[in-house]
């Protein structure tokens, strides 16, 4: 894939991000993590502002990626 590609890709899946924390933010639960209901936290949100799972689940989330990669 060329770079332009991949970061249209990118582009993409960020705007598709967005949109769903739109939805979210409008249906009021934005902020909550989406595995098992808990408060992000504003720090969290502040930085990734895309985030749909708290930082516990987001862990997990990742060693089971990596294990599956
Ligand atoms: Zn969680």
């Amino acid at each position: 894939m060329s770079l332009e590609l991949r970061s249209r890709d990118r582009e993409r899946k960020l705007l598709k991000k967005i949109n769903e924390s739109i939805e979210l933010i409008e249906m009021g639960d934005y902020g909550y993590c989406e595995n098992c209901g808990v408060e992000i936290g504003i720090q969290r949100l502040e930085a990734r502002p895309t985030a749909n799972l708290c930082i516990d689940c987001k862990t997990l989330d990742e060693i089971r990626e990596r294990q599956q990669a």
